[in-house]
């Protein structure tokens, strides 16, 4: 069996699990603590605050964006479903808008006709590791004064061509950006969460609402000479990170360079591999653009039906995913008022499907996915051919 993906974890991450037991601390502590520096180093953040999952992270980066009931925040459908919900946390509403048919991002030419008066946040997103048209979207942010936040859930270690350089996502280049480290994900702490920002007071603000709210950390509570009694200044949350968790993403960190180049080289051997099926459309990158290929995804010719050719590649023992999902198509959505035509987003979740990619795929599994891929296109050729056949005898030749 091929899986869809494979996380990099080894004795390193074992031993920093078993570190952090042994340690004594277990909930967040130091090894949060180097997590986070060592995270902000990594993507040349000035802030970066550790939490559950990147779910979580949203919801306090639009909290910290003033996000809060009876405002709209525009965003994309085709992601997955928790940047949608992250919104609705706040009591929110998400305005979607639809996807360029080639980068599955947030059209960005869209974005401005969706704003109204009560829009408090976009929240943009860097979907299966390419970014998004991030200098258009925070044109359009920074011009009506409204914050922009990147769901960089599957963008870990992807880069952008910013003033001159090549910079990785997180800077962050909007107001903020959170991250996942989920397993499906590039680098994994089984769960867990990131946010950066560029302010130091929304810093403060996630360690504290992480935390229950709490005026003072455990962490200083516990070393302190004083007894300290703690208050609670506001409604918080337990979104915190676990130190057995920060230890093994200190690991997955070392390991994230390596990762990204590999993952890299076999999405350029998989155009190699793909480039002569007829109808199939291949991803690609915008020249200011370096994804981590956190997904492969492909555009299957008009005529094929997508669940009878993951179908096939299933019998062959190769796993596939459908193309991203859209929100608003789910029950957890119905009656929701969509407001623009969301057309791109659907034919993306209908047409694409997802190839397995994990470090160390070698080329023989690669060529035996490609393979399959294109027999499944080639029957399609066959059985247009055979109806056409039939049709014909039915008219009599
Ligand atoms: C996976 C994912 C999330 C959710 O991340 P979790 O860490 O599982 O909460 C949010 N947004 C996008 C785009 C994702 O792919």
């Amino acid at each position: 069996m091929i899986p869809i993906t494979k996380p990099v974890m080894g004795e390193e991450e074992a031993q920093a699990a078993s570190r952090a037991v042994l340690s004594g601390w277990t909930s967040q502590g130091p090894e949060v603590a180097a997590f986070e520096k060592e995270f902000a180093a990594f993507v040349e953040a000035p802030y970066a605050c550790a939490v559950s999952n990147c779910t979580t992270a949203l919801h306090l980066a639009l909290l910290a964006a003033g996000v809060g009931p009876g405002d709209e925040v525009v965003t994309v459908s085709h992601s997955y479903i928790a940047t949608a919900n992250s919104i609705r946390y706040c009591g929110a509403t998400p305005v979607f808008v639809d996807i360029d048919a080639q980068s599955y991002n947030l059209n960005a030419t869209l974005l401005e006709a969706a704003l109204t008066k009560r829009t408090r946040a976009i929240l943009c997103v860097h979907q299966i590791g390419l970014p998004c048209d991030l200098s258009a979207v925070i044109d359009v942010g920074r011009r009506h004064k409204i914050p922009v936040i990147e769901d960089a859930a599957c963008a870990i270690g992807s880069e952008i061509f910013w003033n001159n350089e090549w910079q990785k996502i997180g800077a962050p280049h909007g107001d903020v950006a959170c991250f996942s480290f989920h397993p499906r994900k590039i680098i994994s702490t089984g769960d867990g969460g990131m946010i950066t920002t560029r302010h130091a007071e929304w810093d403060k603000q996630f360690r504290l609402l992480r935390q229950h709210g709490m005026s003072v950390s455990d962490t200083v509570r516990h070393s302190s000479a004083q007894v300290v009694f703690e208050s609670y200044p506001t409604l918080g949350y337990n979104y915190r990170m676990t130190d057995i968790q920060a230890a093994v993403g200190r690991e997955q960190l070392k390991r994230l360079p390596g990762i990204v180049a590999q993952r890299r080289a076999l999405a350029l051997r998989y155009g190699e591999l793909l480039k002569n099926i007829e109808g199939l459309g291949l991803p690609s990158e915008p020249d200011w653009a370096k994804s981590n290929w956190q997904s492969y995804c492909i555009r299957l010719p008009v005529d094929c039906d997508q669940r009878e050719v993951m179908q096939w590649m299933l019998d062959k023992g190769i796993s596939t995913r459908r193309g991203v999902m859209c929100s608003h198509r789910e029950p957890a959505y119905a009656g929701f008022d969509i407001r623009h035509s969301l057309l791109h987003s659907e034919l993306a979740q209908d047409q694409c499907i997802l190839l397995p990619l994990f470090p160390g795929m070698s080329l023989g599994e690669q060529t035996y996915v490609t393979d399959a891929l294109r027999q499944a296109c080639e029957n399609r050729y066959l059985k247009l051919s055979q109806v056409s056949e039939a049709a014909r005898e039915l008219l009599g030749g």
